[in-house]
């Protein structure tokens, strides 16, 4: 009997391997056609100061998200088709893509909206974008393109990829040493830990949502969120909890000292035009 049950799992199995090598092979095919034909497009998700005295949900920056209208399926996420997008070649295309699209857009905004435009632009990368030979290159052919300054860019590395090797260290210092800023995405979910903090170049940490989303309810999760903000103030680092869906987690992060935060309680991804009625819908009164 077991032995029919360890048989029927394995043709199961076997069914779900090739629909997904089917499926990615879809993908595949459907993201080279959706980069000529202008599919992809970045949506961006404000990150608010949690500290200010009084505006406290005032922008103080954006994430930009990528998406893929997909003409039969719908919108695709990213979770679905980066992965997909780094195995078959095509990371550098897309990921230059969301960086040129969101350097235009940034630098619009500052130019319609001046003091109540966005601070800083989050953008997220992979590791083969990283390890692209004559990237750092692309990327300050961007800016020069765009108009976009170094400081006002701030690029999104996962923790396993800024530990992982001397390749993409070197690189990490090269982006740092053109002024742009980095940021640790989803800390807490990788290997590394806060004893190695001190051995990145980043300017921020991101605390996962996992540990937001409990740091109202458990107090493992708290105290994990007060020692990361701790250590990141201490090595002159500024936080962000994402993920933040509720006003009660809100005020957890705010009472430890969290210094920004970002989450579906603000604002979901906005498209650029959205973002902007969402910006003026909460810009500071102007004193005349
Ligand atoms: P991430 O960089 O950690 O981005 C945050 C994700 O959490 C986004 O999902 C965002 O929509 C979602 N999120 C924000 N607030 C909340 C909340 O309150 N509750 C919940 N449940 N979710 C929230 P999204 O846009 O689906 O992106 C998923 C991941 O895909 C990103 O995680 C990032 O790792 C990757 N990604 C997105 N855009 C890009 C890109 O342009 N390039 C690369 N390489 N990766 C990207
Ligand atoms: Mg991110
Ligand atoms: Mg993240
Ligand atoms: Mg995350």
């Amino acid at each position: 009997e077991a032995k029919r049950a360890g048989g029927g799992r394995y043709v199961l199995f076997d069914t779900e391997m090739r629909e997904r090598v089917v499926r990615r092979g879809d993908i595949e095919g459907d993201l080279r056609r959706a980069l000529q034909e202008q599919q992809l497009f970045v949506l961006y998700q404000p990150v608010v100061g949690l500290l200010d005295g009084g505006g406290t949900d005032y922008a103080t920056g954006v994430e930009a998200l990528v998406r893929w209208q997909h003409p039969t399926r719908g919108i695709v996420s990213p979770v679905e088709f980066i992965q997909v997008a780094e195995e078959c070649g095509l990371i550098g295309a897309v990921g230059d893509f969301v960086l040129r699209q969101s350097c235009e857009d940034f630098v619009r905004w500052q130019a319609e909206l001046g003091e109540g435009a966005p601070r800083l632009l989050a953008v997220n990368l992979s590791r083969a974008q990283l390890a692209q030979p004559g990237w750092t290159e692309v990327v300050s052919g961007i800016l020069a393109a765009t108009g976009m300054q170094a400081p006002r860019l701030q690029l999104e590395v996962t923790e396993s990829l800024a530990a992982q090797d001397q390749q993409v260290q070197e690189r990490l210092h090269q982006l740092k040493a053109l002024g742009i800023k980095l940021a640790l995405d989803d800390f807490g979910t990788g290997y590394s830990s806060l004893a190695s903090l001190h051995l990145l170049p980043v300017d921020t940490v991101k605390i996962d949502r996992s540990f937001v989303s409990q740091g109202d309810t458990s107090h493992h999760h708290r105290v994990l969120i007060e020692a990361t903000v701790m250590v990141a103030r201490s090595l002159g680092m500024d936080t962000v909890a994402e993920g933040i869906e509720t006003p009660e987690q809100a005020a957890v992060v705010r009472e430890l000292k969290c210094d920004k935060g970002q989450g579906y309680l603000f604002s979901r991804p906005l498209s650029s035009g959205a973002l902007l009625d969402w910006l003026g819908a909460r810009a500071p009164q102007q004193t005349t």
